[in-house]
C-alpha cells in the first residue's frame, strides 16, 4: 500500500513538471510556429474577412455565409496552396480587428480590403498587391459635395470607420473637416442616412457596393488616393507568404481571378472591370 502511494506522489510530481515545462514555453510560441505547416496539416487557412462590406466580404443572412471578391479570392488561393480537398475557413474581422486577431493568432491570413501601408508593413508582412482601389467618397444624390476639396470647411461632418487609413487621409486632404468614427461600415452607412455627417469616405470598389444597394446615393469626385490591398501574414511567416505571391500569380494567369473579379465587379457602374483585370 505504501509503495501504491509513492507511485501515485511520483505520478503527480511528473504530471505537475509537465505543466509547468508548457507554461514555461516548452512549446514553440505563436510566432514561431510555421502556420504554412499546420495549414497543410489540417487542410485549412483560416482566413480573416470582412463581413460588414457590400461586394468584398458580407454576411449573407439568408445561409450566414461571408460572402464577396475577398472570400471567393481566398477560397481560389486556398485551393492552389493546400489542394482542390481543401478549406478555407472564415473569421470576421472589422479594420480595427484584423491586425489584433492576426497577431493573436486567432486567423493565418487578413485579406480584408487591406490596404498596403508602410505603417502596417512595421506590424505585419504583405503579399503582392491583388486590388488596386482609391479613395473616395459616397454621397446623398443631389448633395453640394462633389470633392474632397468641398469637406475642407470647419463644421463638415465625414463619417468613416475605425481602423480604415481612410481616416487618416481625410485627415491629410480635408485638415478642417470632423471625421465621425464608427465601427464597421454596416454603421457607417446607417450614420450617413441618417445625416450624421455629408459623406462617408472609403475605398470606391466598397463605395460602389454601397451605392447599388442604396439608390439614393452616389459615388462621387473620382480617387484621391491610392489603395493597393495585400493579404497581410503575421512577421515570419514566409514559407506561407511565398505560397499565396505564387498562388496569386497562377489564379491570374489560369483566368480564376478575372472570373471572380467579373463576378463581383462586372455589372457594377461607375467600376471599369476591363481595367481591373489581370
Ligand atoms: N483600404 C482601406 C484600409 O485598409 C479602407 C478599407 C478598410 O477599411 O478596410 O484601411
Amino acid at each position: 500500500m505504501k509503495k501504491f502511494k509513492h507511485i501515485i506522489g511520483a505520478l503527480g510530481m511528473l504530471s505537475l513538471l509537465m505543466v509547468v515545462l508548457t507554461a514555461c514555453g516548452t512549446r514553440p510560441s505563436l510566432a514561431k510556429q510555421d502556420v504554412l505547416s499546420n495549414d497543410k496539416a489540417s487542410k485549412t487557412i483560416t482566413w480573416g474577412v470582412k463581413a460588414d462590406t457590400q461586394l468584398f466580404g458580407l454576411m449573407d443572412v439568408k445561409d450566414n455565409q461571408i460572402k464577396g471578391f475577398d472570400a471567393d479570392i481566398a477560397t481560389a488561393l486556398t485551393k492552389k496552396v493546400l489542394g482542390k480537398d481543401a478549406k478555407a475557413k472564415f473569421v470576421q474581422v472589422t479594420s480595427q480587428t484584423r491586425i489584433p486577431l492576426l497577431k493573436n493568432g486567432n486567423i493565418d491570413a487578413i485579406i480584408a480590403t487591406m490596404t498596403i501601408t508602410p505603417e502596417r508593413e512595421k506590424q505585419v508582412d504583405f503579399t503582392d498587391s491583388y486590388f488596386d482601389a482609391g479613395q473616395a467618397l459616397l454621397v446623398k444624390k443631389g448633395s453640394s459635395i462633389k470633392s474632397v476639396k468641398d469637406l475642407n470647411k470647419s463644421g463638415t461632418k465625414v463619417i468613416g470607420v475605425t481602423g480604415a487609413n481612410s481616416v487618416a487621409n481625410i485627415k491629410k486632404f480635408a485638415p478642417k473637416a470632423q471625421v465621425l468614427e464608427l465601427s464597421d461600415y454596416a454603421q457607417a452607412m446607417t450614420a450617413l442616412k441618417s445625416g450624421q455627417g455629408v459623406a462617408l469616405t472609403t475605398d470606391n470598389g466598397i463605395l460602389y457596393g454601397m451605392a447599388a444597394q442604396n439608390k439614393g446615393y452616389e459615388v462621387v469626385g473620382g480617387t484621391f488616393t491610392k489603395e493597393p490591398y495585400g493579404i497581410a501574414v503575421n512577421k515570419g511567416q514566409e514559407p506561407l507568404k511565398k505560397e499565396l505571391n505564387k498562388a496569386l500569380k497562377e489564379i491570374e494567369a489560369d483566368g480564376t481571378y478575372n472570373k471572380i473579379l467579373k463576378k463581383w465587379f462586372g455589372n457594377v457602374s461607375g467600376f471599369n472591370y476591363k481595367e481591373a483585370a489581370r
